[in-house]
């Protein structure tokens, strides 16, 4: 059985060789490491091998993590609903899924004085299916006007989840050309595509910000509760 210190190696190694053949630095790109339905321990063990940032979908489910270990970088990479803002403003450092003006400005409202503004990203909806969350593409440029304007939110950039297969690639090209269009207008440093199947995929279109479940920890045994 391979420890998870060695399938972070792994990945490393995959995004360090996307990386060059897309002639880019490998320090370029972040690798975030999903721990959904993950326990304590299992993060643990990432962090003694080196992984600062965790991302969790569920608030509820990363709250018991949280508070079960020692402070780590946590982003919110799961749907926001209006009533659970209060605790992913206080708790976490990122948030992955805005994607209303009505959630952004109560989590603004809601970010703790003691800490810095939250870091936040839009969720585009790239491939346009009814079932995924995010934005459309026409409308970010209007819900990143508004997000800059909160004072307690650092709006750095966008986030997708293309689907799988064939579209991907196109997927992944259209976000790039999104957000190399509103990048200097607001400031954004991060492109948050790309998990354990098509990280190569996401890194050669410009990809920032990886988001790696099940490379990391194993397969998942069950989905958490939505929370
Ligand atoms: C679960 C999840 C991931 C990780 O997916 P893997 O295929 O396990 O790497 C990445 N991003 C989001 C939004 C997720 O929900």
């Amino acid at each position: 059985m391979t420890t998870i210190s060695e399938n972070l190696q792994g990945v490393r190694t995959r995004i360090a060789c996307a990386a060059r053949s897309a002639k880019r630095d490998p320090s370029d790109v972040r690798l975030l490491a999903v721990s959904k339905t993950h326990p304590a321990a299992r993060i643990a063990e990432a962090h003694a091998a080196g992984q600062e940032a965790f991302g969790e979908n569920y608030v509820q489910d990363a709250l018991a993590k949280m508070d079960a270990l020692p402070p780590l970088e946590w982003h919110l990479i799961g749907p926001l609903q209006s009533n659970k803002t209060r605790v992913a403003a206080e708790r976490f450092d990122w948030v992955q899924t805005v994607a209303s003006e009505r959630v952004a400005a109560r989590l603004s409202a809601q970010r703790p004085r003691h800490r810095p503004p939250l870091n936040v990203l839009i969720q585009v909806n790239v491939s346009r299916e009814s079932t995924k969350s995010g934005v459309a593409p026409e409308e970010v440029p209007s819900l990143g006007a508004a997000i800059v304007r909160l004072p307690r939110l650092r709006l750095r950039g966008l986030m997708a989840i293309p689907e799988p297969g064939a579209q991907s690639a196109e997927q992944f090209a259209q976000m790039r050309e999104l957000y190399e269009r509103l990048r200097a207008e607001f400031g954004l440093d991060t492109l948050s595509m790309g998990m354990s199947d098509d990280l190569e995929a996401a890194i050669a279109q410009g990809s920032t910000m990886v988001r790696i479940g099940t490379a990391i920890f194993g397969k998942r045994q069950r989905e958490e509760s939505a929370a």
